[in-house]
């Protein structure tokens, strides 16, 4: 076992700018980075744009621009606003860089030795908004994509096609060994079942498009865009021989795309004889207060607009905290509101602004906790490593905040500030400090700014605490 840990979020398509959907999934993904960077690992953590889409070319023609100009561009948004909102991540990938088109190739022809990819008509329907296949009875309601709901393209072309139907028995024999391939276990059960009614092979080209990566020796073919795009969780690792060395541990997405990961990729993998991802982890959609994210309806959330009005990580607190990870979830600009104010100003901020303030004055030496508060952190700490290790990230807070309400009562029913008795004080504040900075410590991966500005706060200096009060964290808002 080496010491690595590689965690990727999808790849978004560019035909538009982020919004709060994305975000979920990218802090999600961050969360868990931050958190193994934690304990040691050594984290390669990728996100980035999938260029090779027919959408790609559809938005630059609508937006009156260069293909090339356009990619640029909108790579440029996706990638700044993850720096704005402070993700770790180590690579960002775009699947127009020279490094992708080379391992993508590789790729193709380890498929076609295997006697995976072999030439055919294709017949049906094709969502550009999706880049998927659909057979007529995939669609709903009069023939529209069942995620969109809008008319899907008929497509009628010879292009290569690819033999997932050979891997139908390969993967339910891979699922049954990997009980937790995908996470939560009931969008596993999706998965099985889909499977376990049969696969088509897939077509995994297009006739005649200008626009992504060529089949080998067919210039007239361009790799379809989910072949392509999967294949950048390789390229992040140098090519195929970094993947052998060390594949991803974490595919973290939305569930509209689990089927590409847990299924396809797999057998993409299995094809070209690589070892498989350790685990996909699929979260739900995103409504905006009840109703579905879409452009016409003008409910799209800029993520940085939130971050902007309330801070990097009150947005993600609220994210992880109001959603149970893995079910669909809704976004309310009032309930982020509520719970900056709730939780955070009156919570962490002030539990904070009080220790801090009452421990700057005094001459705090390191002694020893009163055991309920040994308990009460030895307690938050299993909960969050168990609750983060399961992707109940809202549990794990959940969790951190009844500490902070421990140490609140705590406060208030000795009433701490009042204590005459200097040594007596002096042990009281030693309990809530700890405390506070145990709180810190579990919070880093969650609210990275909040945290580390509380740590710096705390500072001991072998035996004697030097703390400082702090400006808020979590100013009310109104
Ligand atoms: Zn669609």
């Amino acid at each position: 076992m080496d010491n690595k840990f590689y965690i990727t979020t999808p790849i978004y398509y560019i035909n538009d700018k982020p919004h709060i959907g994305h975000a979920y999934t990218t802090i999600a993904a961050d969360v868990l980075a931050r958190w193994r960077f934690g304990q040691g690992e050594d984290v390669t953590f990728s996100t980035g744009v999938d260029e090779n889409a027919q959408k790609t070319v559809d938005a630059a023609a609508k937006h009156n621009e260069e293909i090339h100009a356009y990619t640029d561009r909108m790579a440029g948004i996706w990638e700044s606003t993850w720096e704005k909102l402070g993700i770790s991540n180590t690579d960002f990938i775009r699947t127009t860089e020279p490094r992708h088109a080379e391992v993508v190739s590789d790729f193709w022809k380890r498929m076609e030795a295997a006697g995976d990819i072999y030439r055919g008509k294709y017949e049906g329907w094709y969502c550009t908004a999706c880049e998927t296949f659909y057979k007529e009875e995939d669609l709903v309601s009069d023939g529209l994509c069942p995620i969109h709901k809008t008319k899907p393209e008929w497509v009628s072309e010879e292009n290569y096609y690819f033999a997932l139907s050979k891997y139908q028995q390969p993967l339910l024999d891979f699922y049954a060994a990997h009980e937790d391939f995908v996470a939560p276990a009931y969008r596993f059960n999706e998965i099985k079942s889909f499977v376990e009614r049969g696969l088509e092979d897939v077509s995994f080209s297009r006739e005649k498009k200008p626009w992504g990566i060529p089949v080998p020796d067919d210039p007239d073919q361009v790799i379809y865009v989910w072949a392509d795009a999967l294949v950048n969780y390789i390229t992040v690792m140098g090519g195929i021989e970094g993947w052998e060395q060390h594949p991803a541990d974490i595919h973290m997405m939305a569930k509209e795309i689990a089927r590409f990961h847990a299924i396809i990729w797999p057998a993409m993998l299995m094809s070209a004889g690589l070892p498989l991802p350790g685990q996909i982890v699929v979260h739900g959609f995103f409504t905006i207060d009840g109703v579905k994210i879409s452009k016409s309806l003008g409910n799209v959330i800029d993520p940085l607009d939130m971050a902007e009005r309330y801070g990097i990580d009150a947005l993600r607190y609220f994210l992880l905290r109001e959603i149970p990870f893995g079910e669909d979830g809704d976004f309310s600009e009032t309930k982020l509101k509520d719970r900056y104010n709730s939780d955070l100003a009156n919570g962490l901020g002030n539990f904070a602004a009080r220790i801090l303030a009452l421990a700057e004055k005094e001459e705090l030496k390191k002694g020893k906790l009163d055991s309920a508060f040994e308990l009460e952190i030895q307690k938050m700490q299993q909960t969050v490593f168990l609750k983060t290790k399961e992707y109940r990230f809202h549990e794990a807070l959940a969790a951190v905040w009844a500490a902070i309400a421990f140490g609140d009562r705590y406060l208030n029913n000795e009433a701490v500030w009042a204590i005459k008795d200097d040594e007596d004080r002096r042990k009281k504040l030693f309990n809530l400090i700890s405390l506070l900075d145990n709180v810190a410590a579990v919070l880093l991966p969650f609210i990275p700014e909040s945290s580390r500005k509380i740590t710096a706060a705390i500072q001991w200096e072998d035996d004697t605490l030097h703390a400082k009060k702090i400006a808020p964290l979590f100013p009310r808002i109104a």
